[in-house]
């Protein structure tokens, strides 16, 4: 399957950027591709370029990629110089070798039949079959003499190779999967990301999951005490819910399904909900949300002998979940009209939240003929070690006292308060001219 969080094989990874180290071992002209051209290449390619045993294991790296990068490789024709007419490819997707093979001359290379205007000139060719190959093909490029023979990489549309479009073709590809993006929507909390992309998985702890895994158990549905409890159960067949689909299908005006793993109901639900994209997406958001209800009430009677939630009270905490949190994305779900509406009809009310103004946080002067004392206390955990200080400024907000102290192993209430009990007991918190005292704890400030 694919699709999710966009993890990769590390070992796809590698080779891609081994592939894209060969690719430019053979194009670039830096000072060490410059150097792995002399070292190993010798102007060649890297299938054509010497064995793997007689180099450094950067080289035997590339060497093992050598069949991979030859099918990938696509020649350009330049001035024809460097291009083998037979054996490189460089018109249509296989060398002319494999059409031609008992007319294969290895050595030859393209400019024989480019004439001194840089045009083709086919009537070199004897051959008629070949002739009439090259004269019928479309794809024979124009050949450019101002320019030497290049390598283009097919999958990059002959552009230079990069590691995204060299792990795209290392890699092997899967089906995706359609609910990747689903699972982790924002309108969930991450509690629910984690129980959906589990309950994809088919890895959600019932007695059926744990059964398969060798457990030997007595199971039975904590919620009908008629079933085994399985995901499909739970999710799809228990009576004691199925009343929350009938429900939800009515709200959204369609014919009830039930009876499938969670994957097909969740397609069948989509293609059941006739409405725009973003009313599709809340469809499907309401019923993920619904199964992780269902979760919990398993769990809460499993776990706290809870009887099973009336199906009324599922779906309002469905609603209640659903409205915090697009009151939280309110921008992008108010544009849109028709979403409005559906959010009016399915009972969602949204409250978008008030805009966060900045307060700013500034040293105030005290008073004229007043003097302010800062005191603050802090620790590195709770307790942990820590420590207290503070600072007399007079009316003009000139310093004239500072102090600060350890208080050991303690909590930040206790050094918050030391600060305090330390700048009384030591310069008289009651003393002329009257202090104003400014600390971390606002309960000072009634001192
Ligand atoms: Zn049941």
């Amino acid at each position: 399957m694919e699709g999710g969080l966009g993890i990769h094989c590390l070992k796809d990874v590698n080779l891609a950027c081994q592939a894209k180290l060969a690719w430019r071992s053979m194009t670039s002209n830096s000072c060490w591709a410059s150097f792995m051209n002399f070292r190993y290449l010798h102007n060649n390619t890297i299938w054509d370029a010497k064995p793997a045993h007689e180099g450094s294991c950067i080289w035997k790296s590339f060497k093992k990629l050598q069949f991979f990068l030859k099918d990938g490789t696509h020649w350009i024709i330049g001035n024809g110089e460097n291009t083998r007419f037979w054996i490189d490819k460089w018109l249509g997707d296989q060398p002319l070798c494999h059409i031609f093979p008992h007319l294969t001359n290895t050595h030859q290379k393209i400019n024989w039949i480019i004439n001194a205007h840089g045009e083709w000139d086919t009537s070199l060719i004897d051959n008629p079959l070949l002739k009439s190959y090259l004269q019928d093909t479309r794809l024979l490029p124009c050949p450019d003499p101002s320019k030497p023979d290049s390598l283009g990489w097919e999958p990059n549309d002959l552009g230079p190779a990069t590691v995204k479009t060299c792990w795209d073709e290392i890699r092997s590809h899967s089906p995706k999967v359609n609910w990747h993006k689903l699972v982790w929507h924002p309108l969930f909390l991450p509690r629910v990301n984690l129980f959906l992309w589990r309950a994809f998985h088919k890895k959600t702890p019932t007695d059926e999951w744990s059964t398969q895994r060798g457990f030997s158990l007595a199971s039975r549905c904590h919620l009908c005490h008629t079933h085994i409890e399985s995901e499909l159960h739970i999710f799809f067949e228990c009576e004691a819910l199925t009343a929350v689909w009938d429900q939800l299908a009515l709200w959204f005006k369609v014919n009830p399904s039930r009876m499938l793993p969670l994957e097909q109901s969740l397609s069948q639900w989509s293609a059941s909900l006739h409405l725009p994209r973003q009313g599709k997406t809340l469809g499907k958001i309401m019923f993920l949300q619904c199964l992780d209800e269902f979760w919990k009430a398993r769990n809460e009677a499993k776990f706290n002998e809870t009887p099973p939630p009336h199906p009324s009270h599922i779906l309002n905490t469905v609603r209640k979940s659903i409205s915090d949190s697009i009151s939280l994305h309110h921008s992008s779900w108010s544009s849109n009209t028709s979403t409005a509406t559906l959010l009016t009809s399915l009972g969602l009310t949204i409250h978008p939240s008030p805009p966060k103004l900045p307060i700013e946080v500034k040293w105030l002067k005290p008073e004229p003929n007043w003097n302010k004392l800062n005191v603050d206390g802090a620790a590195m955990g709770n307790p942990r070690p820590s420590g207290a200080g503070g600072l007399f400024r007079d009316h003009h907000g000139i310093f004239l006292l500072g102090f600060s102290c350890s208080t050991k192993h303690n909590t930040n209430t206790f050094a918050e308060f030391f600060a305090l009990y330390r700048e009384d007991s030591h310069y008289g918190l009651h003393s002329t001219p009257p202090h104003k005292i400014h600390s971390g704890l606002r309960v000072t400030q009634l001192l």
